[in-house]
């Protein structure tokens, strides 16, 4: 099997995650995409006071029904800084040994990839895909063992995402419908 793994604070989840995750599945022909929410991300902090679990279940309603991808809640429930070695890692283990790993990115994350965590040893267990995002350049120092993906860009974060809910602006269509009405239900991101 050919097997994507999509790490990211996931706060909230938006099409921009979920086109980069399709974009990928297809131009690298993979069986399936394992999205890892952060518990705690290494290299950035957590913005929008939002709990581990509500940004779990918003990536549980927006991949709801869709065989293409799957969750694993390795770092959440790791409860500590995820590094995604230790995830690669972990997720490997309980796969087969001629299985195949990828491991997603947008080019923003991957700007600085020697400052990660076992950067050499992640590069040797995957192959690490770094798709094109918009403002950012997806050259960087490991170019001879990366590849890249050009994507649909779409010029959306989950930054702009909390902010527009703090300016109680609409964001319908930038995340999915069913994840919209959650934040609604919930009241996430408004204080
Ligand atoms: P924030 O605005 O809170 O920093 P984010 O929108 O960058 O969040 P993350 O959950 O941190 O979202 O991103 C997870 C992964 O998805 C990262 O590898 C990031 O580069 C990638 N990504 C997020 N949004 C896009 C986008 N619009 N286009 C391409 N890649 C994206």
């Amino acid at each position: 099997m050919r097997i994507g793994i999509f790490g990211g604070s996931f706060n909230p989840i938006h099409i921009g995650h979920l086109i980069l995750a399709q974009e990928c599945w297809d131009k690298f022909r993979l069986d399936k995409v394992i999205f890892v929410p952060a518990y705690m991300p290494p290299h950035k902090e957590l913005q929008g006071k939002v709990s581990a679990a509500d940004r779990l279940n918003m990536v549980r309603i927006a991949l709801e029904g869709d065989d293409r991808f799957e969750i694993s809640t390795y770092e959440i429930d790791q409860a500590a800084v995820s590094y995604s070695i230790d995830t690669i890692k972990y997720l490997k283990g309980k796969y087969e040994k001629n299985d195949t790993f990828f491991f997603l990115t947008g080019a923003d994350s991957a700007e600085n990839l020697s400052k990660w965590k076992d950067i050499d040893k992640i590069l040797e267990l995957t192959t690490f895909i770094i798709a094109t995002r918009p403002g950012w350049n997806e050259d960087n120092a490991y170019e001879d063992s990366v590849k890249y993906a050009t994507i649909p860009l779409v010029e959306i974060s989950s930054t702009m995402i909390r902010d527009r809910i703090k300016k109680r602006k609409p964001i319908d269509f930038l995340i999915p419908c069913k994840v919209v009405q959650y934040i609604r239900d919930k009241g996430l991101y408004r204080g």
